[in-house]
């Protein structure tokens, strides 16, 4: 694990041409005027002139789309000659990806499957191999919604101490830093795993970077919006974020404001959805979930919920967090029982009297 870590942190070095400096918000009022006014932009925003297509019709940025779908996992590897054509191969792309994220399912592209594809997202793909584990691989409705990636991977036994180092090119400060604990805290919370910051990226199990574009492990960032992080499946621990998004550190929900800031991206919400993937989980198609695969600019999620907690546990168990809420559940039954038993004897003694 060390060696493949450390032959990709070398290509890293090799390839890395583009300055890798984000941008970090300490807080909302700190964005310049002109984000507020270009709160629309994304990497994807062209996809929406493609609304009503569907099989037999050719338009522009068709092929696109395909690679989109391609990147994604919805379209096989071995389809790589991508036309304007809306084809039979789109058409069963378009369907599982409306059943992943809960969409009607008409394999066409309407308006609220385009609104969907064009929101930005992480950059790990919903399907592997061709299967998904989210809604369209579920034979049943009713049954769990975390996944998890092929072969179920996940950080050895003997290793519930787990390390984290960034890339020191990034220079981040403290403050950053310390959203990344928050977010690692999130999952240690629920799990015997523990994380503990290490100062050394050669030492460390988990290594943070921001990168901009092309960063030499074949999965390229694509500027502001569109894929925002990427991160391996266990034990590798490789988290890249794309250094071109604005980041914001604040803890503030600006979806909430007035005027919603859509171009910025609250970071620890990012990097909880990351560690999951670190620790073994995929996609999910639980629109609540850490591990949905889509945020809206300016949202903020940084709460686990059920899904999350039902997966992670599943690989590593409750580490005790399950066994206090049984104790706390105890208490409630037994103060349960006292007010019922004065109750009991409240009406005796109305009855007696
Ligand atoms: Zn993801
Ligand atoms: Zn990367």
């Amino acid at each position: 694990m060390r060696h493949l870590q450390l032959l990709t942190l070398l290509s890293l070095l090799l390839v890395i041409v583009t300055p890798i400096s984000a941008t970090f918000y300490t807080n909302s009022s700190s964005i310049p005027p002109l984000h507020l006014l270009n709160a629309t932009r994304s990497a994807w925003k062209t996809f929406e002139k493609l609304t009503g297509c569907h099989v037999g019709d050719k338009a522009d940025g068709l092929s696109k789309l395909k690679q989109y779908f391609s990147r994604f996992g919805y379209i096989p590897a071995t389809v790589d000659n991508f036309t304007d054509d809306f084809d039979d191969v789109l058409k069963s792309a378009i369907s599982t990806y409306q059943k992943n994220f809960n969409l009607k399912v008409t394999g066409k592209l309407d308006a609220s499957t385009l609104g969907q594809i064009v929101k930005p997202r992480c950059g790990n793909p919903d399907m592997i191999d061709g299967t998904s584990e989210m809604n369209a691989g579920k034979k049943f409705r009713t049954v769990a919604r975390y996944s998890f990636f092929p072969g179920k991977p996940q950080w050895p036994k003997r290793n519930r101490d787990l390390s984290y180092a960034f890339f020191p090119l990034n220079n981040l400060t403290e403050e950053v830093k310390q959203v990344f604990a928050r977010a690692f805290t999130r999952w240690a919370d629920v799990t015997p795993l523990n994380f503990t910051r290490s100062e050394s990226i050669l030492r460390a199990d988990i290594v943070i970077g921001f990168f901009a574009g092309d960063h030499g492990d074949g999965e390229p960032f694509d500027g502001p919006m569109g894929t925002l992080a990427h991160a391996s499946s266990p034990p590798t621990g490789m988290f890249h974020l794309d250094s071109e998004e604005d980041w914001l550190i604040s803890g503030e929900d600006m979806s909430r404001q007035i005027l919603p800031v859509t171009s910025v991206v609250d970071l620890e919400s990012v990097a909880v959805h990351e560690i999951g993937h670190l620790l073994g989980l995929g996609h999910s198609s639980v629109e609540d979930a850490i591990m949905y695969p889509a945020i809206s600019g300016g949202h903020r999620k940084v709460e686990l919920a059920k899904d999350d907690i039902e997966g992670i546990q599943h690989l590593y168990g409750d580490g005790g967090s399950s066994r206090l809420s049984e104790t706390s559940g105890g208490a409630e039954f037994w103060r349960g029982l006292v007010f019922s038993l004065s109750s009991i004897a409240t009406c005796i003694l109305l009855i007696c009297c």
